[in-house]
């Protein structure tokens, strides 16, 4: 009920102004924080529906506001969209510890922006998506408790590699292209974020260890889950 809050960390002013503006023509109510622990009170006291967060802010920067935002036991669930001044950024934003479940590289559209932000209060307002419960060689899912087990050991994974993984183990067998894993797992389909994908299936096959080859990459077009047989 009422509208969505979405919290902008955002020392530009102008940028900070561009984004508040079209945030609440779109129907969002805006919180704004200049430098970073300004950012990470207001996250903690308010606790809006997604954070939309500049990776250089003064003080503390993008990456520690949000490793603490996913340590913090009431605020781990806020969705967080980060900005980036560079796209060679990225990696070290999805593709690491960070853990953010979204970004754009400046300059960005703010229509680009409402969309992203759609997206992302979309997918976490469903339940997690394809329902079913999974078993199979050494790989277990359990969508209700948002478990992911390999070999018996638990593997700790971040909404949006539980869903990739979740889609391409419940297609085993089938190639699923960057596009169909797009829609599916992020909530939209744009060309030229395909590099999106491959950042996130990197760090999940890390986290897989001894099932990491389980995801195979099919050349040009997409991955693909292994099937049992
Ligand atoms: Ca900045």
């Amino acid at each position: 009920m009422g509208k969505p809050t979405v919290l902008v960390v955002e020392d530009e002013r102008d940028i900070q102004d561009l984004v508040e503006f079209n945030l609440r023509q779109s129907g969002y109510r805006v919180l704004k924080a200049g430098d970073g622990l300004e950012g990470l009170r207001l996250a903690q006291s308010e606790k809006p529906d997604l954070v939309v967060l500049d990776l250089m802010l003064p003080g503390l920067d993008g990456k520690e506001v949000c490793r603490r935002l996913k340590q913090g036991e009431s605020t781990r669930a806020i969705p967080i969209l980060m900005l980036t001044a560079l796209a060679e950024e990225t990696d070290r934003i999805i593709g690491f510890e960070i853990g953010a479940d979204d970004y754009l590289t400046k300059p960005f559209s703010p229509r680009e922006l409402s969309l992203r932000i759609q997206a992302i209060l979309r997918r976490s307002a469903e339940p997690e998506a394809g329902g079913g419960h999974l078993r199979m060689d050494g790989l277990v899912i359990d969508p209700e408790r948002h478990l992911v087990e390999v070999e018996g050991e638990v593997v700790d994974l971040t909404a949006t590699e539980f869903r990739l993984l979740h889609h391409l183990a419940s297609h085993a067998g089938k190639v699923q292209t960057r596009e169909v894993l797009l829609e599916r797992v992020w909530g939209y389909a744009y060309e030229g974020y395909a590099r999106t994908v491959d950042t996130h299936v990197r760090r999940l096959r890390k986290k897989l260890g001894k099932l990491s080859e389980a995801i195979e990459t099919i050349r040009g077009i997409g991955y693909r889950y292994r099937s049992g047989e």
